[in-house]
């Protein structure tokens, strides 16, 4: 219902009132605002007044039943703890040791089950903490629910979800679920989920992520030399050190080994000022690179939009952003030019097919935040996708990854 002209959510009210008003009169539009105000919803807001299938009673349905109608009978969360990397990568905001992942089960009652793979980066006990928050608060949510109604469930989550806040660790949580039960769905249905969503690509074209900050430059030679020899064409550094100097440095480095028909972005990663951000932007377009990826910190929509107005060279964001809404408010304020939507952060396929989608309609390209086989599901439906963020050679030909063509988020 967002983004509705308030007579469409009249419209879409007014039919369950009961004949006792005439509607026919000529002051129609008026008699109806005002019938509005009297309805025991209207004090309360106009989230209240959503269809109620949205918060979770079924929609009357009179289609046969099917293997789609089958129900989420468990949902099991386990740890998968790893011994922190005491060389971890890093990049200009923090370093990256990798704590583990927590992993969503959910089993249908007809015995498939589905998988939602969650990686931590920072905080040991960050697991503990998203683990309870889906045992806790969201399974009873999903519980019982049909596959055949993911977006309900979805929709569920974030409600409630949003006494607290549906940010942080919630879409983490959100997520997990949310691609259990596709992947669910799908392996019910025995095909790619990207199949059920409408697939419009064979490949995506793929770049690597191998210039950490922490990197030697006997290092940053060997993995960019590696990744020429791999087949990629489009390569990303981290900039962000404390002198443009030594960004510059860094850049002119990796253009000689690289050549110049490769690709170069470059990521901040958020521990720039606005001011700095424009004066880096500039030397970074004439340096020939491609994009300038979160240069300040990701919530501020402000400074994303007084830079993208100073500077040429393309402006990346959106690992940070927590929702389609956040999204929305960054691409209508001319803020970003290619959206990076994590999986996680994003809240699950479900929250990466609005956001592709969305910005599709606005003309904005979308390069993915990390990679895997769910969210290559998800691109392979989305027209404006660009890049999908990588580093290995898995499925990846001439430049490009495959599309997994395992059921649900199976590769194979
Ligand atoms: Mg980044």
């Amino acid at each position: 219902m967002q983004g509705q002209e308030p007579a469409l959510i009249e419209d879409c009210l007014l039919p369950s009132v009961p004949l006792i008003f005439d509607m026919r009169t000529s002051n129609h539009s008026t008699s109806r605002r005002r019938l509005l105000k009297t309805l025991p919803f209207a004090s309360i807001g106009l989230g209240s007044a959503l269809p109620e299938f949205v918060h979770g009673q079924e929609p009357p349905t009179d289609k046969p039943q099917s293997a789609l109608q089958s129900r989420v009978k468990s949902i099991d969360v386990t740890l998968r703890r790893r011994r922190p990397n005491p060389d971890p990568i890093r990049d200009a905001l923090q370093s990256l040791p990798g704590v583990g992942n927590v992993v969503v089960t959910i089993t249908s009652d007809e015995g498939i089950t589905g998988q939602g793979d969650i990686g931590y980066g920072r905080i040991a006990g960050g697991l503990d903490a998203l683990k309870a928050l889906i045992e806790h608060e969201l399974t009873p949510i999903v519980q019982g629910t049909r596959l055949s109604h993911i977006r309900q469930t979805h929709e569920a989550m974030r409600k409630e979800t949003d006494y607290h806040g549906t940010q942080g660790l919630a879409t983490l949580g959100i997520a997990a679920v949310d691609t259990a039960l596709w992947d669910c769905l799908g392996k019910t249905l025995n095909v790619p989920c990207w199949q059920i969503w409408g697939g419009c690509h064979g490949s995506i074209p793929a770049y690597g992520m191998l210039g950490w900050i922490n990197y030697t430059e006997d290092q940053l030679k060997e993995r960019c030399e590696q990744a020429l020899a791999q087949g990629y064409r489009a390569l990303k550094l981290k900039v962000g050190f404390p002198s443009l100097k030594e960004d510059v440095k860094r850049i002119e480095f990796v253009r000689k080994i690289i050549g110049d028909d490769v690709r170069l972005m470059v990521d901040a990663n958020q521990v720039l000022t606005v001011g700095e951000a424009i004066m880096r932007g500039r030397v970074f377009e004439e340096l020939g690179c491609w994009w300038f990826e979160e240069p300040i910190p990701a919530h501020d929509l402000e400074g994303y939009r007084r830079i993208n107005e100073e500077i040429g060279i393309q402006l990346a964001t959106g690992e940070n952003l927590f929702s389609p809404q956040d999204f929305g408010r960054f691409i209508r304020h001319n803020a970003v030019d290619i959206v990076q939507p994590d999986l996680r952060r994003s809240g699950g396929p479900t929250a990466l097919l609005e956001i592709g989608h969305l910005s599709n309609a606005y003309n904005i390209p979308y390069a993915s935040h990390g990679g895997g086989a769910a969210h290559m599901n998800v691109m392979a439906c989305l027209p404006n996708v660009i890049y999908v963020e990588t580093g290995g050679t898995d499925h990846l030909v001439d430049g490009r990854l495959k599309l997994p063509q395992g059921p649900g988020f199976s590769w194979d």
